[in-house]
């Protein structure tokens, strides 16, 4: 049903925009009049600030070159040697794949599972999946709707930036101790990165799924500058449109439409507990295991921070430090308080949490980066007796960890945040 609607609007102008096009914001559930876009300008919420729409120049082919050189690039990163390392006399070069490979030879299945589909899948899938949507606006293809909802959905778990920033972290622990040497594959990968990057910058949510298929308009009952929950009426989570709730579902991209979350509180809660109890063993148990001349030692994410701190490389203990111990311990506190203040009656702090809400919800991913950092050295440190990196378990907890506070981001509706206001505003409207 959702692709015949799509393959109905194919053929239509996909740069024009209705001059009275109304947009509810995610975040803060303003009704609001969408002002006519010319190329290169932006719409962003007038309470919140959120990015409500952008036009693009050549909004087709742009993304479609992106991608496309993009998915090139990822295949010249598997093609040729990523980065060598020599430590007296023995040379050792690995592939971008030995990140997931090696993991999963040495008995870190779940782990290695979890850095190829942030790395190479995911990606991948969201590069195909532009490519396909926008050849989809010159061709009627088939099941746009379910691409773009994927696209979506994967688009989180994308961790190529994060990736990246790994790789030099990991240059600059092993520069002490050996000559590094960049391979081709690691020019390719960092173009990829880029080029993924801007893919992303060059679409909007809201302009895609206004070409996939115009959002139907809300009756004459929406008013602009009131809140949906008043209107009855709820931003699709997926595609943006309006929905009147007594509907169910999004006429445009199917996805189950409520007013609220169900249990948005309850869940976040659940996911912060979770990722609380978690952070524990993931301090206690060892992220990795050197094996130097014999001896090993095994180190946790703070013992590692503090080696790498009296062996003077500052900035990388500075990174590791923020992204594995300020940013998770902040956002789970942080994701408390948002909890907290969405129960309390009569806050005056709606601007304020959502703004953090939305840093806080952006940030997390970058947790990831130790990780990351493991399984680039586990892959490349291999000399036998010489020298070795084995990943601990401490890696995949601390993975956990940065996954759940993920979930507990996204179960978390913002719009809880501004509901009290609103009954407030209705009462006095009332009274
Ligand atoms: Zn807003
Ligand atoms: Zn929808």
């Amino acid at each position: 049903m959702t692709d015949s609607l799509a393959l109905t609007s194919l053929h239509k102008d996909t740069s024009h925009q209705p001059a009275d096009e109304l947009v509810l914001c995610r975040h803060c559930d303003l009704l609001q009049q969408l002002p006519q876009l010319q190329v290169g300008q932006e719409a962003a919420c007038s309470r919140c600030g959120y990015l409500l729409d952008m036009r693009q120049k050549d909004p087709v082919l742009r993304p479609i070159l992106y991608a496309f050189s993009a998915l090139l690039m990822l295949v010249l990163s598997n093609l040729f040697p990523f980065i060598g390392m020599n430590v007296a006399g023995n040379s050792h070069y690995m592939d971008f794949i030995d990140t997931s490979s090696v993991l999963f030879e040495e008995h870190h299945q779940w782990l290695a599972v979890l850095v190829w589909l942030f790395i190479q899948a995911v990606p991948a899938l969201c590069m195909l999946a532009v490519i396909y949507l926008k050849l989809g606006m010159i061709w009627p293809l088939r099941g746009l709707v379910w691409t773009a909802r994927v696209l979506y959905v994967l688009k989180p778990w994308s961790m190529v930036d994060i990736f990246l920033i790994g790789v030099l972290v990991a240059f600059v622990k092993l520069v002490v101790y050996a000559d590094i040497a960049l391979g081709m594959s690691f020019w390719a990968f960092c173009l990829f990165c880029l080029l993924h990057l801007r893919t992303f910058q060059v679409i909007d949510r809201h302009a895609l799924w206004q070409s996939i298929a115009p959002a139907p308009q809300p009756a004459a009952m929406a008013m602009a500058g009131r809140n949906g929950i008043s209107l009855n009426l709820a931003s699709c989570s997926c595609c943006t449109a309006i929905v009147a709730v007594e509907q169910k579902f999004c006429g445009r991209c199917g996805t189950k439409v409520v007013l609220r979350e169900p249990y948005s509180l309850q869940k976040t809660l659940a996911w912060l507990i979770t990722a609380t109890v978690l952070y524990i063993p993931a301090n206690f148990l060892p992220i990795m295991e050197t094996v130097s001349l014999g001896s090993s030692i095994q180190s946790t994410i703070v013992s590692g921070i503090i080696l790498m701190w009296r062996d003077g490389a500052y900035p990388v203990a500075i990174i590791i430090l923020l992204a594995s111990v300020v940013i998770p311990v902040l956002k789970i506190a942080i994701m408390f308080w948002l909890c907290y203040l969405a129960a309390l009656p009569g806050h005056k702090r709606q601007l304020l949490s959502t703004r953090v809400y939305l840093v806080v919800d952006w940030i997390g991913r970058w947790s990831m980066v130790d990780v990351l950092v493991v399984a680039i050295l586990a892959a490349l440190v291999r000399f036998d007796l010489l020298m070795g990196v084995y990943p601990g378990m401490g890696a995949l907890v601390f993975a956990s960890v940065v996954i759940t506070t993920m979930l507990a981001a996204m179960s978390f509706d913002p719009r809880l945040l501004w509901d009290q206001r609103q009954q407030k505003s209705a009462e006095g409207e009332g009274g």
